[in-house]
């Protein structure tokens, strides 16, 4: 037998035409979005100074579908499908009887799954008259990707970036350059939040709290300006279903159905994109699947955090969403993986952990790391740190299959490379990386420190 790695390609034309919205076929649909002032469900119309109405009626809906428009399919075409892959290196390296499939998301422009999302945010944007959109970013892969889609819309992109990864990423802020947009380091002087923190603390290295305070702040001020946000929303984890429904019929070209699904989880948007369509086979009387989040140990959200309303940014702007939380005043340590340092959890994957439909995971820094270099040296693609959580979960199932001798067939999603994040693995081979611990102090403030809106609604 071969030890090539096998490839499954699907021809341009089984491009997904529709979105998969999982809230159809869930027994019962997830709590409602709440006021922070009144704690009253929020309409439309709240979130429209925020967002397109196009994108907000996604945002609620209820049927099963919604129709990939045109425009945004042929960019798809770029880069998609995506390919799926057999690991059979990375199985033959464990010595495990499981088969091990994953979904590459890296050969997207941007590198990473979030341009399926980037590409339709900007074209309901531009469609509804929008110039200008503003958001956040980490570690800078949302940023890149909504920079890239701004450049074929002609929109302008404004992001503020976290300051500490501003200075320490500064390739991934070259990148939004490159495609036009203009990034920020946040705290900045652009806005009144901005300017108020560096007046109390002039040496503010920033983090994601305050960034998304700056970007609403100005996307609020102006008439063509929205505020675009790249994970946690129904909406972006519904543009995520395209991943999941080529992976059903690339793993029916296998010949293969997987009994274990595994992503990893930081908003809840790259694993939603590969479970959601599977779950909904499911949920509608299909093949029964194992389901499992993977998040990191110094940011637990899914593990540790507790299932409660909670507001999605430290500046408390945002409406308030039940989700697995570990309160926004929670500051995760400055571990590697930028994209997984939320506070909270898609309040759309916080549902379906409460009914019971997924398990959820957490390992440490150090493991990851070791998890993705074995990968690496298999399969000789590079993961970004997030996604070395997925490799790590995937390994240790087939590791548990190696001992109980089955050969289940295992669907992890590679939801980005890691091209830009070398001087982590740099740091991992040289002995600086270390496994970072929260404050178990911290967190109970954190948590006590939740709004108490439990019992004022009979949801
Ligand atoms: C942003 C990002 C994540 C975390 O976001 P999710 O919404 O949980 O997917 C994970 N991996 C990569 C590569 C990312 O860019």
């Amino acid at each position: 037998m071969s030890s090539d790695s096998i490839k499954y390609l699907l021809s341009e034309d089984r491009i997904p035409r529709d979105w998969y919205n999982l809230i159809a076929d869930l027994p019962s649909p997830p709590p409602p979005v709440l006021h922070p002032g009144t704690h009253q469900p929020v309409g439309p119309d709240d979130l429209a100074p925020l967002f397109p109405m196009s994108l907000i009626l996604q945002e609620v809906a209820s049927e099963r579908t919604i129709e990939i428009p045109n425009p945004v399919r042929d960019i798809y075409r770029q880069w998609r499908p995506t390919p799926l892959y057999r690991a059979r290196r990375l199985e033959q390296a464990l010595d495990t009887p499981a088969q091990i499939y994953y979904k590459y998301e890296g050969v997207s422009p941007a590198g990473s799954h979030k341009p399926n999302t980037a590409v339709a945010q900007a074209f309901y944007n531009k469609e509804s008259g929008v110039k200008r959109i503003t958001t956040e970013t980490g570690a800078g892969q949302w940023g890149s990707s909504l920079a890239f889609a701004g450049a074929l819309f002609d929109l302008e992109i404004e992001v503020f970036m976290v300051k500490v990864s501003f200075q320490q990423k500064p390739y991934r802020r070259a990148l939004m350059e490159s495609y036009g947009a203009t990034c920020t380091a946040s705290p900045s002087d652009k806005t009144m939040s901005g300017s108020k923190i560096l007046e109390d603390n002039p040496d503010s290295t920033g983090s994601l709290g305050i960034a998304i305070s700056e970007a609403v702040e100005m996307a609020a001020q102006r008439e063509d300006t929205k505020y675009a946000l790249g994970s946690v929303l129904n909406h972006v984890l519904m543009h995520q279903t395209v991943v999941g429904q080529e992976a059903i019929e690339q793993m029916e070209m296998a010949g293969a159905y997987p009994d274990v699904i595994v992503g990893c989880t930081g908003g809840g948007s790259n694993f939603a994109g590969i479970v959601f369509p599977f779950l909904g086979q499911k949920l509608r009387g299909g093949k029964d699947v194992r389901i499992v989040a993977v998040e990191p140990a110094a940011c637990p959200s899914l593990t540790k955090g507790r299932y409660a309303y909670d507001f999605g940014d430290t500046g408390h702007l945002t409406p308030l969403t039940k989700m697995y939380t570990l309160g926004s005043t929670f500051i995760p340590p400055g571990f590697h993986a930028g994209g997984l340092r939320y506070h909270g959890m898609s309040p759309l994957v916080s549902h379906i952990k409460e009914l019971g439909l997924i398990e959820a995971t957490a390992y440490a820094q150090l493991d990851c790391f070791e998890a993705g270099v074995q990968f690496a040296r298999a399969e000789g693609i590079i993961p970004a740190p997030e996604a070395n959580h997925a490799v790590k979960g995937a390994i240790v199932e087939a590791l548990r299959c190696k001992e109980e001798g089955k050969s289940e067939a295992i669907l992890f999603n590679l939801c980005g490379h890691g091209h830009f994040d070398m001087q982590a693995y740099t740091d991992y081979f040289t002995g600086k990386l270390q496994d970072m611990r929260y404050s178990e102090e911290e967190l109970a403030m954190a948590l006590a420190g939740l709004p108490s809106v439990e019992n004022t609604i009979g949801a």
